[in-house]
């Protein structure tokens, strides 16, 4: 009895109020960061999301510091206590479940090893490495888990609570091995950690719901159903922007790409509209995958039925006419394979970059538009740079 009185004491004190409301400050936080953070991710290039899962980590990593400092100077240099230890295992635990990348897994996995590798240094004994060693794999067994199937964990209530045991008990494990302490302080422990853990279950589901359904109002409203590029009406938005930025920095140049599959009423005709659907998702995804490959400053939108622009900062467009020149190269390399056919698709291409004397940003999409019609003119399958067509080398 006097051990439980005691960890009431420790959990409920004034000090570890104040430790939880922290504590749950620091979530809030981090669902937001989440939040903003995701819905970033969706359209970035690799080195992009990888930059922004560190930035996540490093989320993760400055919450574990902040509550460590904060429990420091409230116990007067003193963090050996159950309500620190519940509140860094939500803080871990919440961050594996919110925040799905590598990074934030990885200093889950390195936490157990960081504090056991810690005390054995300030001097614990290796009296229990056996221990230890049984709770290490246990815990990096709990965390690749969830790591890997977070959906699955959320949604089925026994194995989340399998696996708040598991997390919990082995977190107990390796710190008993260092620390050895009355073992039924592990039950209270894992009770009051899961009921809290309990509690972040029904944010996190509320708000991963919250997020997909406006992530789902974003891409309706944004990206084209068919092709899964952005659409007209983000291209008329984005380009307001882009005419701004141009007033205010004339000296970075910004180049328009549009493009147009030739004779494509031809694949519509001859083989039925739902191939004519196809093409257009094809070429749309070749283009939007090379394009993200090649440039961080280029977007790709569909202007409508078979037209597409790419608006590229930062960019001359001789940059931006080598680019798209590579990506219709393996497009002829890569042809649309229906029904064991392959189908050769060609594009024609206009290119121009914004000029001082555009008096706004029609003048410069019909002069692209109208480079394109030049290159159809000529021939098709060609490209026509700043008025001059030219064929594909
Ligand atoms: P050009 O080389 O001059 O561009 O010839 P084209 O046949 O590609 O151009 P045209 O403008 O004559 O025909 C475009 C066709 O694209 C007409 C329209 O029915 C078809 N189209 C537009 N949007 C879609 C779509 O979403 N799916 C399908 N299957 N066809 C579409
Ligand atoms: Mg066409
Ligand atoms: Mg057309």
């Amino acid at each position: 009895m006097y051990l439980f009185e005691n960890f009431l004491h420790d959990i409920f004190d004034i000090k570890s109020i104040i430790m939880a409301l922290i504590t749950v400050g620091l979530i809030a936080i981090m669902m937001v960061m989440t939040y903003f953070l995701a819905q970033r991710i969706a359209r970035l290039s690799r080195t992009a999301t990888i930059i922004l899962d560190l930035i996540e980590a490093a989320i993760v990593i400055a919450s574990v510091i902040i509550l460590r400092q904060t429990f420091w100077v409230l116990n007067n240099g003193n963090v050996l206590s159950w309500g620190y230890a519940i509140a860094q295992l939500m803080i871990l635990l919440f961050s594996l479940y919110s925040m799905q990348n590598f990074a934030v897994a990885l200093v889950n996995l390195i936490m157990p090893l960081f504090f056991y590798g810690q005390a054995l240094y300030i001097g614990a004994s290796l009296q229990y490495w056996w221990v230890s060693a049984i709770a290490l794999v246990i815990l990096i067994s709990v965390i690749l888990y969830i790591s890997h199937h977070q959906a699955l964990a959320l949604d089925s209530e026994w194995r989340f609570l399998l696996l708040q045991l598991l997390y919990g008990f082995a977190w107990c494990m390796v710190i008993w091995s260092v620390r050895p302490f009355h073992l039924i302080y592990t039950v209270n422990v894992l009770v009051v950690f899961i009921i809290y853990m309990w509690i972040i279950r029904f944010f996190v589901t509320r708000v991963n719901r919250v997020i997909s359904h406006f992530a789902r109002l974003d891409q309706e409203a944004n990206y084209d159903e068919l092709t899964g590029v952005r659409n007209r009406a983000n291209f008329d938005t984005t380009t307001v922007g882009v005419f701004g930025v141009y007033r205010q920095h004339p000296t970075t140049p910004i180049t328009m790409a549009m493009f147009d599959i030739d004779h494509f009423k031809q694949f519509n005709d001859k083989y039925g509209h739902l191939t004519g659907d196809a093409v257009l998702k094809h070429v749309a995804h070749h283009f939007n995958e090379e394009l993200a490959q090649q440039t961080n400053n280029g977007e790709i939108f569909r202007y409508g039925g078979e037209e597409f622009v790419i608006i590229f900062k930062d960019t001359a467009p001789t940059d931006a006419q080598r680019i798209v020149t590579s990506i219709r190269d393996t497009l002829q390399q890569h042809p649309v394979k229906i029904n064991g056919q392959q189908l050769v698709v060609t594009v024609s291409i206009g290119i121009s970059a914004l000029q001082p004397d555009d008096a706004d940003f029609n003048s410069w999409f019909k002069r692209v538009d109208h480079y394109l019609y030049l290159a159809k003119e000529a021939g098709r399958d060609r490209i026509t740079v700043e008025g001059e067509a030219q064929e594909f080398q």
